[in-house]
């Protein structure tokens, strides 16, 4: 028999939501209104030449980011998708055996990724749907490497308060690298929680994560950056696979950071849709956390996976996490109106 790599046996893999032809895709947190314009006239133009290698450096791409964030290059590390930057992080800063901690539930990736880099997960329960970053900083230990502050978190939605996350950084051992996971800052209320590349970022070991995935509408061509300190940044460039960044997907994340205008409206329609479905959620009964992502939690417990099942027999895909609750992404306006014609439904049929 072959020798394979005990703590990845036991390890379950990471199961992406059902994609069903027909059907509203609300499990995955994807933007429902296709490719940016800029990024879909990119596409359509002439291609450089393709069977070159892309520039394993990002340097446009690179410069863009820092641009857009104020920083300088060396501040800015980037992979395909932001889940990649997770594990060129862990790579970057975990020893084998070095504890890695994070809210539960938070982004799946997390414990799948920190076993991969040999580190021992740590899972701080909630606290009322939200990260309890109280708890989470009483975990360091002398092993603690990493602390993954997702914010807002996936899939409650909820976001940290500035005060609490500034307390949180502080009581941290400056040792311990803190990863401020803002996959989805762009849906945030700017006056409900800090934007920690901004006020974090003279913070010597604070890196914050970010990604073309949602706001950007490019989940299909895989690009996520990090922002921090240049020591940290330029070991988790190290980490990074070589060439994993295409040619393709450096020039439509240009092209998307260049079309600022048309994001802020599409983030201003989530936005709306978001508080529209949740009041309606409420209204109907369901203890649906405060979110400030494009995507809403129904703490449905035991009947998760049966209401996701559900809402599937009706043409919507959501994401259940069984025993806990269901995970919906807002969609286009009609797509939310089945989402909440299902719901409805569900209430007068159970
Ligand atoms: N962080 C969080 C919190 C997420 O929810 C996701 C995607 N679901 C990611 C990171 C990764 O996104 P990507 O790899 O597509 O950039």
């Amino acid at each position: 028999m072959v020798a394979l790599r005990a703590a990845l046996t036991g390890l379950p893999s990471y199961i992406p939501a059902k994609q069903i032809p027909g059907a509203a895709p609300l499990a995955s947190n994807e933007s429902p209104y296709g490719l940016l314009p800029a990024v879909a006239a990119l596409l359509r133009a002439p291609q450089a030449d393709l069977s070159r290698y892309p520039d394993m450096a990002s340097t446009r791409l690179v410069a863009a980011i820092a641009a857009h964030h104020g920083v300088d290059a060396d501040q800015v590390a980037v992979g395909a998708g932001s889940s990649e930057v997770c594990g060129q992080l862990l790579h970057a800063v975990v020893e084998p055996g070095a504890e890695v901690i994070f809210g539960w539930r938070s982004f799946e990736a997390y414990p799948m990724l920190t076993a991969v880099a040999g580190g021992t997960a740590v899972r701080v329960p909630l606290r009322d749907d939200a990260l309890d970053l109280d708890a989470m900083a009483a975990s360091v230990t002398d092993r603690t490497r990493l602390i993954f502050v997702c914010n807002p978190n996936n899939p409650t939605g909820t976001a940290l308060g500035a005060e609490g996350l500034l307390r949180f950084v502080a009581a941290v051992p400056e040792r311990v690298v803190i990863a401020v996971d803002e996959a989805y800052r762009e849906y945030v209320d700017p006056g409900r929680s800090l934007d920690a590349s901004v006020a974090l970022r003279d913070r010597p070991n604070v890196v914050v994560l970010r990604t073309f995935s949602k706001a950007y509408a490019l989940a299909g061509l895989r690009v996520g950056y990090c922002v921090g300190p240049r020591e940290v940044i330029a070991q988790v460039r190290k980490a990074q696979v070589p060439f994993s960044l295409g040619t393709l997907a450096q020039k439509a994340a240009i092209a998307a950071l260049g079309d600022a205008g048309e994001v802020a409206r599409r983030v201003q329609l989530t936005v709306a849709e978001r508080e529209r479905v949740a009041e309606r959620l409420r209204a109907l009964g369901f203890a649906v956390p405060q979110s400030q992502a494009n995507f809403l939690w129904l703490p449905l417990g035991r009947s998760s996976a049966a209401f996701a099942q559900h809402c599937l027999a009706g043409a919507v895909v959501t994401r259940p996490f069984p025993d806990e609750g269901v995970r919906v992404t807002i969609g286009r306006p009609e797509q939310n109106d089945a989402f909440l014609d299902l719901t409805e439904k569900w209430l007068t049929s159970s």
